[in-house]
């Protein structure tokens, strides 16, 4: 099946392929692993593996782990367990820090080349001579260095006797290009650090924009997809392939990054919401990483199918979240089965209902689809429902439970409230109904009717359950994704993100394992935590309501 419908970067493939140009197409997912991935690391995977697969090509996973400063092997992992979880194998399992003895032999060779020097400008002084976007910038003092003297510097730089950001390699190439990428840049860099990989053997590290494109060569990839921010460096990219002779030239394409709309997809701001306690780990099921959203209880399916929507494209406006809760809905409606919860728990005491009698009722398990059979819930003389599903003095066409009105209670009987009680407060603690036997549910009772159906469960045998409710996690996001960040995007998280409820739930929901998932009647679709459930307690996280105003 076609994983990716015609998009630009698959014309390009079509193309390579029929000129002969590759006989095959192979890409690359290249995380840094300095984070857990979110929804945009979705959609390139997604991207990259579908392409690869609609063509039988290959698709490695490499590790992009040349700052060992902020990377770690908690991230490694899980970044390895989330890409499998949205269902894709890679071909091979790469690390670039592997390469590091290659990629330091192919800057010896840039340096033998006239092409690379050793340059003792600090940081701010090279910002200082780079220039701006309108004014050429100027050369170090130290770029004409001899090609001895450089190649001996650099040995040095990895030896070890010089201190972080004393020395560094650049490229040479032209100090007043148009573009400010190709002006001199930074090719590798001390760090005394010690890398999750290589340990201490090395303490100088190639720059990003040096090492990518070499990893890529490396491997053999034909395609380098990456996101529309690398535009600019794509020059950068195709001299370092060249200039370094690399056997294989991989082609560089950039698409538009996906942005949704309510949250953040830097990793920099995502591990701020972590390491300030805005959020309880990488895996809040409000974070949008895919931790997050499996834990939430998205489905892979679900995760595919909204990031195959947004297209692939060069724009990127951000997408409404609702259309990911769209997709959820539409994967979880047939496959998962239906229950009653109580979120808000109101006592109801059935009066007129026998002592001690427990009957059981049959009710389907999913009505849209009746393969999955049906259900017994037990009924008794007393019962939960939501207190919302209560008013005292309710307005006009309030439908529900006031005193003297008569309601449905799904799957069983009319109930009709005759006595309300209330505690030392005034508060309404409990409510005095009858029942009529008559109106029993699927005995094709037609006597009269009513306006509201509500939901229950039976108090005996019920499961006291938490419930997670969430809201999203940043407001206004369209002012926080916004390049010229005025204000801290701290100040636009939701201090209403997450409400806590302690409930009820149907005594056949003891069994439910972690990550099982329902759909709770009228209250929307539920996971089952896999943190904190344990088995004394069923911890319930809302994945989504029931309904949204968003059309597709
Ligand atoms: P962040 O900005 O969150 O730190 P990053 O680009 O630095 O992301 P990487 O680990 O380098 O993170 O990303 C791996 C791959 O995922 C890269 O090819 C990157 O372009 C891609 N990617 C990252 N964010 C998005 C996004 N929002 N939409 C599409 N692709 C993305
Ligand atoms: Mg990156």
């Amino acid at each position: 099946m076609e994983n990716q419908t015609s998009n630009f970067i698959k014309d390009i493939m079509i193309k390579d392929l029929e000129s002969g140009k590759h006989q095959k197409i192979v890409t690359r997912f290249p995380p840094e692993p300095n984070g857990y991935l979110h929804i945009g690391h979705a959609k390139s995977i997604i991207i990259n593996f579908g392409l690869a697969d609609d063509f039988n090509g290959q698709t490695n996973l490499r590790f992009d782990d040349t700052n060992p400063l902020k990377e770690d092997i908690e991230f490694v992992n899980s970044i390895k367990e989330d890409v499998k979880w949205l269902g894709f194998e890679w071909d091979n399992l790469y690390f670039a820090s592997d390469y590091f003895e290659e990629m330091y032999n192919r800057a010896v060779l840039l340096i033998e080349k006239g092409l690379a020097y050793v340059d003792d400008l600090s940081a701010d002084e090279i910002r200082e001579y780079r220039g701006t976007l309108t004014e050429p910038g100027k050369n170090s003092p130290f770029r004409d260095r001899s090609v001895e003297e450089n190649l001996d510097l650099f040995k040095r730089m990895r030896a070890g006797e010089f201190g972080n950001g004393e020395k560094v390699l650049r490229a040479k190439i032209d100090m007043s290009s148009p573009n400010i990428n190709l002006r001199d840049p930074v090719i590798y860099r001390i760090a005394h650090a010690t890398h999750h990989n290589t340990g201490d053997k090395w303490c100088i590290y190639p720059m990003y924009a040096f090492a990518h494109p070499l990893e890529d060569a490396i491997e053999g990839v034909t395609h380098s997809i990456c996101t529309i921010e690398f535009e600019d460096q794509r020059p950068l990219y195709n001299w370092v392939v060249e200039k370094c002779e690399m056997k294989s030239t991989p082609q560089q394409i950039e698409f538009g990054r996906l942005n949704v709309t309510n949250t953040v997809m830097s990793k920099r701001k995502l591990k701020q919401l972590v390491e300030e306690g805005f959020v309880d780990g990488w895996d809040d099921p409000r974070m949008p990483t895919i931790s997050g959203m499996r834990r939430k209880g998205f489905t892979p399916e679900s995760i595919r199918a909204f990031v195959k929507e947004t297209g692939v494209h060069k724009g990127s406006g951000a997408v409404d979240s609702q259309m990911l809760e769209h997709y959820v809905r539409e994967d979880l409606k047939l496959k998962v089965p239906r229950t009653m919860g109580i979120i808000n728990p109101l006592k109801v005491v059935i009066t007129n209902y026998p002592e001690g009698q427990i009957e059981l009722l049959d009710a389907e398990i999913n009505p849209e689809n009746p393969d999955m059979g049906m259900r017994k819930i037990p009924f008794s003389r007393e019962i939960y429902i939501e207190k919302d599903d209560f008013m005292e003095n309710p307005p006009k066409k309030y439908f529900r439970l006031f005193p003297g009105n008569e309601v449905r209670l799904k799957h069983a009987y009319f109930i009709k409230c005759e006595e309300v009680v209330k505690d030392a407060n005034g508060e309404v603690v409990e409510l005095r109904c009858t029942y009529d036997p008559e109106t029993k549910s699927g005995t094709g009772f037609t006597g009269r009717k009513v306006k509201g159906t509500i939901h229950w469960v039976e108090a005996t045998h019920a499961v006291p359950a938490e419930f997670r409710l969430y809201e999203p996690l940043i407001l206004e996001t369209s002012e926080v994704n916004s390049e010229e960040e005025k204000t801290s995007f701290l100040d636009h998280v939701n201090p209403k993100s997450l409400e806590v409820l302690q409930g009820f739930v149907e005594p056949n929901m003891r069994e439910s394992r972690p990550q099982d998932k329902f759909q709770f009647f009228r209250h929307g679709y539920f996971n089952v935590d896999p943190k904190d459930t344990t088995v004394d307690k069923l911890v319930f996280n809302r994945i989504v309501s029931l309904k949204s105003s968003f059309k597709i």
